[in-house]
């Protein structure tokens, strides 16, 4: 069914286990609000249980061996025809992702076409799924290896790229012969929901990929516990992950947690000011700052930290916050209460610390936006490196100006967090820039671009605490769901 044929009002939205959509267990269910206005309910998806989620592992388990044997090829074609279908309705799915996540409709839009580049690009990894032949010691020995899907993997996803991260763990962990358990964060379900029923529709064979919606603690930690997947691939907070890490590595399965960040970015006396107020606005503010790689500490020269700082508040003042489907708006609502909480939490910790609050602070309480999670884009100024909101991730559209004497100190602050994601310098000296590619703790490196944005084709993940260290993307992303054989033949 096209989606242009799925109401847009309340409606009840199933589970899909062994190709078929199915109420839960207990048939207990919850509701999906939006955050830009929560008297809109988008629908009720199953509030599912360890049942839900043994049967939804049981199909996976199933579906394995008719999986595995089809060829990667014929496997990378369906990916292919999915992309096709999300391609035909973006606008639909773009539409539903602003409605559940609350980001602008430019911003669900390209979420989505990023999506359709994934299962494209992962779709062209079926006729390069290949292995290695090297020389043998002894002759008439053919030396190869071969990669072996693991067979049941779980990917249990956060709400803030409610479509990109589904792709970026479904297209290679199908590619590569898995067949796999989905389980989207409560917050944003619909779009994940809508990714598997292109999926179907692209004739993906019954019980390949299972859809299970529920809570975290409940359905994710069965998920987690369960002898009969064999990988798991998390995205979300660092607390969740290293408790799934553990839980997983410690049963001898697989696991891969791409977590948290605290991304600065560095401005030198020589940057380009214009462009370095430009990136850290995309960085920290776009998305309402929900991003794992958004930026949220400007490490300014001193030199320039007053004339960067005018810059930066002028165009500050401009951005307009406002529900994601009105054109114009910049800034959208963040996700939920708990997560508005959490923001003004930091924002109050950073007032109590002794930073200088230069703009905005508070919620925004006017209405329409007053039925919404709205609060206005902050930034801080006069901020040491050890306050609480210079080292915790805040998720929410707050920057912290720091002050530095020079490349050396702002080399020691920004590495003086325990999160290691992603980074960005500003600067015309090619030295210096490649000094800090060589010196700053980050998986993804920025020299004159914002800490955001990430392409298909080139692995994405984080140092330190933001990542158990195997990359998602790029052609390395089917190593985390694989194993390797290595094939002796004597002829
Ligand atoms: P979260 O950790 O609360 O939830 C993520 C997922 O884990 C959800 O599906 C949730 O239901 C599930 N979950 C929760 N408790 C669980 C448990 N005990 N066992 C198993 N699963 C459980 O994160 P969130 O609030 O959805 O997302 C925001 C976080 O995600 C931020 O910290 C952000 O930095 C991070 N993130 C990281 C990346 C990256 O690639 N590094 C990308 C996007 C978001």
């Amino acid at each position: 069914m096209a989606l242009g044929l799925m109401p847009m009002s309340e409606e009840v939205y199933r589970n899909f286990i062994a190709g078929e959509w199915v109420d839960s267990a207990a048939g207990e269910t919850f509701f999906n609000l939006n955050p830009a206005d929560t008297g809109d309910v988008i629908g009720r998806f199953q509030d599912s249980n360890r049942a839900d989620a043994g049967h939804a592992i049981a199909a996976a388990r199933e579906a394995a061996a008719g999986w595995r044997a089809l060829s990667a090829p014929g496997r990378g074609r369906l990916l292919a025809g999915a992309a096709r279908i999300i391609e035909r309705d973006l606008g639909l799915i773009a539409q539903g992702l602003t409605r559940e996540e609350g980001k602008t409709l430019a911003e669900a839009k390209a979420e989505t076409a990023r999506a359709v580049q994934i299962f494209d690009y992962f779709a062209g990894e079926g006729r390069r799924l290949s292995g290695e032949t090297t020389p043998s010691e002894f002759g008439r020995t053919l030396l190869y290896t071969v990669r072996e899907p693991l067979g049941v993997v779980a990917l249990i996803t956060p709400w803030n790229f409610p479509v990109a991260i589904p792709a970026w763990k479904l297209a290679p962990a199908l590619v590569s012969g898995n067949t796999v358990v989905l389980k989207p964060a409560s917050a944003a379900p619909l779009t994940a929901l809508n990714i598997v029923r292109a999926l179907e529709e692209a004739g993906l064979p019954a019980g390949v990929l299972n859809f299970i919606t529920g809570s975290g603690a409940v359905v994710g930690a069965e998920l987690a516990a369960n002898a009969a997947v064999a990988g798991v691939s998390f995205t979300g907070s660092d607390t969740v992950g290293s408790g799934i890490y553990a839980c997983v590595s410690g049963r001898g399965g697989k696991a891969q947690c791409e977590m948290g960040g605290k991304n600065p970015v560095i401005v030198l006396e020589d940057a380009d000011l214009d462009k370095a107020v430009d990136l850290s606005i995309n960085g920290a503010m776009w998305s309402t700052g929900q991003k794992c790689t958004a930026t949220s500490r400007a490490i300014v020269q001193q030199d320039v930290a007053g004339e960067f700082t005018d810059r930066l508040l002028k165009r500050v003042a401009t951005i307009k916050v406002g529900n994601g489907m009105d054109p114009g708006t910049q800034v959208g609502p963040l996700i939920d209460k708990s997560q508005l909480d959490t923001v003004i939490g930091y924002i109050d910790a950073g007032r109590q610390e002794g930073a200088k609050l230069a703009a905005g602070g508070g919620r925004i309480t006017a209405a329409p936006l007053d039925r919404g999670f709205f609060v206005e884009p902050t930034v801080f100024v006069d901020v040491k490196a050890d306050m609480s909101i210079a080292q915790e991730e805040i998720f929410g559209p707050v920057l912290s100006v720091i002050a530095v004497s020079g490349f050396e100190e702002a080399i020691q602050v920004a590495n003086s967090v325990r999160f290691g994601l992603s980074a960005s310098i500003c600067t015309r000296d090619i030295s210096r820039a490649m000094e800090f590619a060589d010196r700053i703790e980050a998986g993804l490196v920025h020299i004159n671009s914002p800490t955001v944005g990430a392409e298909v084709q080139v692995p994405f993940g984080g140092m330190k605490a933001s990542s158990t260290g195997t990359r998602e993307q790029g052609r390395v992303a089917v190593d985390f769901y694989t194993q390797i054989k290595t094939v002796y033949l004597e002829y």
